[in-house]
């Protein structure tokens, strides 16, 4: 059929897809098309695979969430399915609507990324459901809130979390939602799939913001949930996806399989120049005392060991002289980046005092572990001696 100008304007070239590309496309395609109708029935009714719509699935998307699937679940028996997300907080609001109900309630802890207390404070309990912060540590007192609540359906955790790299026994916990008929849930973002394997401890479902580690290249927002439960992960997460329109992204998901490919490197490297800065701070006059996990006199230094391969790359001091001197050091930095994200090549250093939790009362954000002096260092991977004398440097106008 020869076609007018107009519509050979309009027209889509058919032999690009013959192609055999090296690297992942991006599908920048809001739809696929039919070769006929009875094709068209059959993946509309799920008798023949096939993508439809870039909200319910899209390949390079699917690709890439295939590879964080693979990674979490390595090793262990049965693929993990997961489902990137627009944002680390839309993998979490997708989670807990896809999971709870009215009348529900969510136990957690107080610790948790900003974010996620207040989506958890101000939305989710506008839609009936209640949150539990308590010590997710104690595991007693989890086991007897369990026990007298059936309204609790999820556990909602963070290990390590912020600031003090607090880490929570994945296995106990997996083990208390089993006992109670309770869904677990872990934020690995600091980790990814590297260092920690919640899915190999029994906990249901993992969730990320691959905005960090997992990118590890600032430049894309997306997330992702994980479950061993393929059922559930179609009707409970991929059911509510498609409708709250939480999709990743195709250039977000191709950005995030770019940075993963370096995970391994970067992970090790995070890892080992964040132990010896820690052990540098450690000895420092100015610091009074460090959060590292991999530091032998931190609280969960032997839990780490046993469910983490490496201690990561965050941590957290307390710098002498209260914000004065946290402000001091700041100002003094010169080549750490001043930023309120994590899981960057580049350290990425912030003052949550004066920062991030500046409109924060002093007792509640205390009450936090967000005391004056404490900094937060996302450490990257630039040559330790650097960052050394860069911190050195700043402490000493401290
Ligand atoms: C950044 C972050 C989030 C939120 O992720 P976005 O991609 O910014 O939406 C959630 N949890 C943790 C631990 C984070 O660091």
């Amino acid at each position: 059929m020869s076609l007018s100008f107009e519509s050979i304007c309009v027209k889509e070239p058919k032999d690009t897809k013959r192609n055999k590309p090296h690297i992942l496309p991006i599908y920048a395609s809001s739809s696929f098309e039919f070769e006929n109708i009875n094709e068209g029935i059959d993946i509309f009714t799920n008798k023949k695979e096939g993508f439809v719509y870039s909200r319910y699935a899209n390949p390079t998307v699917e690709s890439v969430s295939q590879k964080i699937g693979q990674l979490e679940s390595y090793g262990l028996e049965g693929e993990g399915t997961a489902m990137m997300t627009s944002s680390g907080m839309s993998a979490i609001s997708t989670l807990i609507a896809g999971c709870l109900s009215q009348g529900d309630k969510i136990l957690t802890q107080g610790n948790l990324y900003g974010g996620t207390t207040e989506l958890i404070k101000k939305i989710f309990t506008r839609f009936g459901v209640e949150p539990i912060f308590t010590n997710l540590k104690d595991y007693d007192h989890i086991e007897s809130l369990l026990k007298s609540d059936p309204a609790i359906k999820m556990i909602f955790l963070e290990s390590p979390a912020n600031p003090t790299l607090a880490c929570v026994d994945l296995e106990i916990i997996a083990g208390l939602g089993k006992k109670y008929d309770t869904l677990t849930a872990i934020d690995n973002t600091f980790c990814t799939p590297y260092l920690q394997q919640p899915l190999k401890w029994g906990i249901d479902f993992v969730v990320h913001s691959t905005t960090k580690y997992l990118n590890g290249h600032g430049n894309s927002i997306a997330g992702a949930i994980v479950s061993l439960d393929k059922e559930m992960m179609r009707d409970k997460i991929w059911a509510t996806m498609k409708l709250l329109g939480t999709n990743c992204n195709p250039f977000d998901a191709w950005l995030t399989h770019n940075g993963m490919k370096t995970l391994v490197v970067r992970m090790e490297k995070h890892s080992s120049n964040a132990m010896a800065l820690a052990e540098f701070l450690n000895n420092h006059d100015k610091v009074e005392h460090v959060n590292y996990t991999g530091l032998a006199d931190h609280s969960d230094h032997e839990l780490a060991v046993k469910q983490m391969r490496l201690h990561g790359g965050m941590l957290s001091f307390e710098v002498k002289g209260g914000v004065e001197a946290g402000k001091t050091l700041m100002n003094n930095i010169k080549m750490c980046t001043l930023a309120p994200t994590l899981g960057d090549v580049d350290t990425l250093i912030l003052h949550p005092a004066s920062m991030s939790h500046l409109s924060i009362p002093r007792e509640i954000r205390i009450e936090n572990g967000i005391t004056d002096g404490l900094i937060r260092v996302s450490v990257g991977i630039e040559d330790i001696k650097d960052l050394k004398v860069d911190l050195g440097n700043a402490l000493d106008f401290c």
